[in-house]
């Protein structure tokens, strides 16, 4: 049997992620018997590269959907990749840039296509990394959210909505890019924190000479205010309920109205009203009934409105307003001020709040469906507290603006007549006016909210509207893996969505995971240049090592650290099955075994087969593997990623390999053949090796391959049965003889290296036990003395008291140190004891020497003292280690 002597992930992988597609794999079934276990994937942006996000996203779903597919479950993850509406029209358009082209010259359609041809172009590149990756995804059902069938699916929703009146079109503040000319979700908004100013402006009042005072941040839009607000309570404006103040530049009157928009505590307690461009003055604006004068237009540019300023980019004018002002004495004092600055996150222009005509979704009858399935338990949340977040949101939801001014999405379905302004919305294309019967149909510019359509995403991928056999069979999802920064705009949605459509909840369960950090737990990001590329670091270490470090630290509920050091400690866990799978086949060879797929631990019964003849320390892996089986289990379904990689870490690593491949290894005997120890041996590890696939998918496949039985078996590890506690494989007698046998040689271990024997001397010892534990000593004596180097007299009476003993509950353990290495130690520890005082009294000395000290910086002096006391203390272990050689 041949095996590399390295672990060389790099070697096989690609193979594998390869093969398991080609073979089906991973290709979920329409047969309807079986157990169903779905789920959609959160689509990436088809602008995207995998980042670590996606990474930890896709292995904590792949760990389960391995999980469920092992077990039995007819199992359906669904890939597939957003269009990404303003994200890929500015790649797009940057490429088009670079050409010295733009998309207004060359028109909607070709630009359409453009965009296509970039997507066939770089489209893909997500999809492959997450093949090459091992994502066990049903490529064969992959979707796109402009693909035709979701393309249906999203006009068939828009024309239900408008018609049950869900859908209406009315004025709203959005945030606008005045570059990018497109309103802005606040996703696609980054708010930093800038220091800007306060400007006190002086607002004229009737009583001549005397004034109110407003402060602002925006100078500029004081064009447009329309009244002044202050606060009903607030003494100090009580003389003024009723009247007007003169708007400085404009000369206009303007109401005076109250309003809790003004805050008595903050500053002057008056504030200006500007309706057309703040988002908390339009809302007052509706209170008041005031009128919305639009000072600042889609390019950022000065209205006429705005008088003498109009034609001035928005930062020119106010630097002319401030300068205006002062001239005329109404600018009362300047303060700098801390404020948080909305830009566009595409082209970091900054944002400006206008009023337009959008389309919108009446969202409160939807939420209420939608609170009630996660109130009624329907729906869970993972961890718990999300449902807290989730009903904050959804009980204070406001109507969601699904129109965006962009080119790259689906495009509304309504069209408006040229002829008597009708709108048309429907599912094809009009020819005539519904009213009128005029063929001037004109189709709205606008596309939909790319969230429109991923909120349709658990059943636009099955099929909907049609009935599909997909559709009925895996909807609703089992389960939702995500982030918590989409749960209102992705994961709500699909709630609100999928019960308005469908009648049913779209998934069961939400897991929300966290975010990866860095080794000091700082955010990852690209400013930091913290980042960690999976792509690479699945070069460096093999994509099973970098799984099995970001499951290491997925605990529910927390943030998972990811640094190189942990990378390096999984690839050598890799590395240590790789050497145990080596041992095992290199020793086939010599025993003459061929590569063979052993008997299921499963079908697994000592007691019901007594002409195999069962080692101790055969009972002890299977009742550990049993145990690491139901722990294991538990741990997955419980989205407990961490515990499961730990579990399976210390099974293979401490269990496996260092105890029973360690007491096994006497039973490797050339030429014995397919006997019983090789029988179980295998057992053991193929079962192992099945535990453990979920984590780490490649390393598992390619050693599973290599076990090449005759038999019938599945064609994949990923199709073979995931082992699952069964009582009657534990086995206590066998626990408790194989720890007995742990402890003993623990303790002589422990022993040698606090006397420092050298570890490869042999020694004698006696083992004093009481109970069970001397027999048990003695049955083993023979692995005790090949593990720990020492052999073994036994005694049932208690050690006496003397040197060189150690005890547990159970036993003392006594070691014969030779004359000769009591010498050798007792001069290695004499010289130690004499090196040690001399170290002393030099420091004792410079301690005492007042002259020098006080010369010295105090920092250097009290290292000197923790110096002299550690020595202190060395000197005393020295001491009586020196006492405990004449014991
Ligand atoms: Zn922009
Ligand atoms: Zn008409």
């Amino acid at each position: 049997m041949q095996i590399e002597k390295v672990y060389e992930p790099q070697r096989f992988e690609p193979h594998w992620a390869r093969w398991w597609i080609d073979s089906g794999v991973f290709h979920a079934s329409q047969e309807a018997s079986r157990r169903v276990f779905s789920l959609v994937i959160p689509p990436p942006n088809v602008t995207g590269s995998l980042h670590i996000g996606h990474m930890l996203e896709h292995a904590e779903i792949d760990v389960t959907v391995r999980w469920h597919r092992m077990r039995g479950d007819n199992t359906l993850w669904l890939p597939g990749a957003d269009h990404a509406g303003i994200a890929t029209q500015m790649v797009v358009e940057r490429q088009l840039a670079e050409e010295g082209l733009d998309r207004r010259g060359m028109g909607r359609d070709a630009f359409i296509e453009r965009v296509w041809a970039w997507k066939a172009q770089y489209g893909d590149r997500i999809r492959s990394q997450m093949v090459r990756l091992g994502a066990s995804c049903d490529w064969s059902r992959e979707r796109f959210t402009l693909d035709p069938g979701l393309s249906r699916a999203v006009r068939e929703v828009f024309v239900r909505l408008y018609e049950k009146g869900l859908i209406y079109r009315g004025e709203y503040m959005v945030n606008w890019c005045p570059r990018c000319h497109t309103a802005l979700s606040d996703l696609e908004v980054k708010n930093s924190e800038t220091q800007g100013h306060l400007w006190h402006i002086r607002y004229p009042v009737a009583t001549p000479g005397s004034y109110i005072v407003v402060a602002t941040t925006r100078p500029e839009t004081m064009l447009g205010d329309t009244a002044v607000a202050v606060n009903a309570k607030d003494p100090r404006y009580f003389h003024l309920h009723g009247h007007t103040a003169d708007l400085p530049l404009m000369n206009r009157q303007i109401p005076i109205v109250l309003d809790d928009l003004a805050d008595p505590q903050f500053g002057t307690g008056a504030v200006k009203v500007t309706p057309a461009h703040d988002p908390n003055d339009f809302e007052a604006g509706k209170r008041h009934n005031l009128p919305r004068i639009k000072v600042i237009d889609e390019s950022g540019r000065m209205t006429a409105e705005a008088g003498v300023y109009a034609g001035l980019d928005r930062f020119e004018a106010r630097r002319r307003v401030v300068e205006d002002l002062e001239r005329l004495g109404l600018l009362e004092k300047i303060e700098p001020y801390a404020l948080a600055v909305g830009k566009c996150d595409r082209c970091k222009t900054v944002v400006e709040p206008l009023i337009s005509t959008q389309w919108f979704v009446r969202t409160k009858p939807l939420a209420e469906k939608a609170i009630a399935v996660v109130e009624t338990g329907r729906i869970k949340f993972i961890p718990e507290n999300w449902t807290k977040t989730y009903f904050e949101w959804m009980y204070n939801i406001r109507d969601w603006c699904i129109s965006r001014q962009l080119w790259w999405g689906h495009r509304i379905p309504a069209w408006h007549c040229q002829e008597c302004g009708e709108i048309v919305v429907a599912r094809e294309t009009p020819s005539t006016c519904a009213r009128c019967g005029s063929s001037q149909l004109v189709q709205d510019p606008d596309v939909l909210d790319t969230w429109f359509s991923s909120g349709l995403w658990p059943f636009s991928t099955l099929g909907w509207p049609d009935e599909t056999p997909d559709l009925k069979l895996f909807y609703p999802t089992s389960l939702l893996i995500t982030g918590f920064d989409i749960l209102f705009f992705w994961v709500a949605r699909m709630i609100m969505l999928g019960c308005e459509f469908m009648g049913e909840i779209p998934f069961r369960q939400v897991y929300i995971h966290g975010l990866v950090r860095d080794a000091e737990r700082q955010k990852m990001s690209k400013t930091r240049g913290n980042t960690i590329d999976p792509l690479v670091v699945t070069e460096t270490y093999g994509t099973d090592a970098v799984r099995m470090a970001l499951l290491l630290g997925a605990a529910p509920g927390t943030d998972i650290v990811l640094s190189e050091d942990r990378m390096e400690s999984t690839r050598a866990f890799a590395n240590k099955i790789w050497n145990a799978a080596r041992l095992l086949f290199v020793n086939m060879e010599r025993s003459g075994v061929q590569p063979w797929l052993p008997n299921r631990l499963e079908t697994f019964r000592p007691e019901a087969q007594p002409s195999i003849e069962v080692a101790m320390e055969d009972r002890w892996i299977f009742s550990r593997l049993n145990t690491c089986a139901e722990h294991v289990n538990r741990a997955i379904e419980q989205y407990r990623y961490h515990e499961a990689a730990q579990l399976l870490w210390h099974f293979f690593w401490h269990e496996f390999c260092d105890w029973y491949l360690e007491l096994k290894k006497p039973a490797f005997t050339e030429n014995s053949g397919l006997n019983a120890d090789w029988r179980n041996v295998l057992a053991a590890f193929e079962t192992a090796l099945r535990l453990l696939h979920p984590a780490m998918p490649f390393l598992t496949e390619e050693l599973w391959q290599r076990l090449k039985g005759a038999a019938p078996r599945p064609l994949s590890i990923a199709l073979a049965e995931y082992p699952q506690y069964r009582r009657q494989n534990a086995d206590h007698a066998a626990e408790r003889e194989i720890g007995v046998l742990q402890e003993i040689v623990t303790l002589a271990r422990t022993l040698r290296t606090e006397m420092k024997i050298d570890t490869r001397l042999p020694l004698q010892g006696t083992l004093h036990a009481r109970g069970d534990a001397l027999e048990i000593g003695q049955r083993h004596a023979a692995a005790i003395r090949r593990l720990a180097g020492v052999a073994l007299e036994f005694s049932a009476e208690p050690a006496p008291a003397g040197a060189a003993t150690r005890s547990t509950s159970q036993i003392d353990l006594v070691l014969h140190v030779p004359k000769t290495e009591i010498e050798a130690q007792r001069r290695r520890l004499t010289k130690e004891r004499e090196q040690l005082e001399k170290n002393i009294a030099s420091l004792g000395q410079q301690l005492s020497d007042e002259a020098s000290l006080s010369r010295k910086p105090a920092h250097v002096v009290e290292s000197m003292r923790a110096k002299k006391a550690a020595y202190e203390a060395q000197l005393a272990k020295t001491k009586a280690a020196l006492d405990g050689l004449d014991g």
